[in-house]
């Protein structure tokens, strides 16, 4: 069966971020595929018709035959949003090597294999657009050494690839969220390595984002009005990059 509608990849697309983005996607006019080591589509009820196939980004080789029964079930992959991640918090002095390694599988050459097997795809078509999901904590942040690193490098891929494939119909770029009340950031905050007072503190909007917020910058970038964005990493934070976090003591007299 080939699909009308232009075929959307999104990785951990079964939960969280990924679900919202996926419905966005969808309520574009795409044909969303949610790829998850997630057994099921369960974060909620699907009238957007979102598929799901089982995938472990972390499996390279599974990565490129799951996109190849997508393609021959479904159509040509148009859109890969890269937004499985984990993290793990502890210090850097008392992290465990598997726990470094389970994070940059996952969120580091996850990213890669996604980006590398569909941007293959795209390359061969001359067309194709990859987002790629990073984060705030890519500044660098205490206790989450594997993530901000993996994020960063997310960024240097993202503008890496941006350039490679700017002049041959495949735009590559980045979203990086703030703090979403999704599964990645209420781990941290039910295991008590993540204060909510201190994270709203620190947000000039004083609120966390709403998932739908991150959906809508995918939308954007994966739309023909981001035509001529390549490489770049859109920050949707409520302010949280542009303000260091020490405001006034008080008002000037
Ligand atoms: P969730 O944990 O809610 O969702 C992530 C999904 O990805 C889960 O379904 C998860 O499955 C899946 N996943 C994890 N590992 C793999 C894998 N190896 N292969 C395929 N799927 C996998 O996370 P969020 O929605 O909070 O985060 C989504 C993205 O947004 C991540 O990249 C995260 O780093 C980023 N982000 C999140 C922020 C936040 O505040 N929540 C802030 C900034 C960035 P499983 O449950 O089995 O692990």
């Amino acid at each position: 069966m080939t699909a009308q509608r232009p075929v959307a990849v999104v990785t951990g697309g079964a939960a969280g971020i990924g679900w919202e983005i996926g419905q966005r996607l969808a309520a574009d006019g795409l044909l969303v595929v949610a790829v998850d080591r997630v057994p099921a589509l369960t974060a909620g009820e699907n009238p957007a018709g979102i598929f799901w196939r089982e995938l472990d980004v972390t499996d390279h080789e599974a990565v490129d035959r799951v996109f190849t029964g997508i393609e021959e079930e479904l159509g040509p992959i148009a859109v890969l949003v890269n937004n499985a991640g984990i993290q793990r918090h502890r210090g850097i002095e008392d992290l465990a090597w598997d726990e470094w390694t389970a994070v940059v599988d996952v969120n580091l050459h996850g990213v890669f294999a996604c980006l590398q097997a569909a941007g293959r795809r795209m390359l061969a078509r001359g067309e194709g657009r990859i987002v790629n999901i990073s984060s705030v904590s890519s500044r660098g942040s205490a206790g989450r050494a594997p993530y901000a690193t993996t994020k960063a490098a997310v960024i240097g891929l993202t503008a890496t690839a941006g350039a490679e494939w700017a002049a041959r119909g495949v735009r590559v770029n980045a979203v990086a969220p703030g703090y979403v009340d999704t599964g990645v950031f209420r781990q941290g905050v039910e295991a008590g390595t993540l204060s909510l007072d201190t994270i709203l503190s620190r947000i000039p909007a004083k609120r966390l984002a709403d998932a739908s917020e991150i959906g809508a910058a995918v939308s954007f970038l994966v739309s023909d009005q981001a035509s001529y964005m390549n490489g770049q990493t859109l920050y949707v934070d409520g302010g949280f990059m542009v303000d260091y976090g020490v405001p006034l003591a008080k008002k000037p007299e």
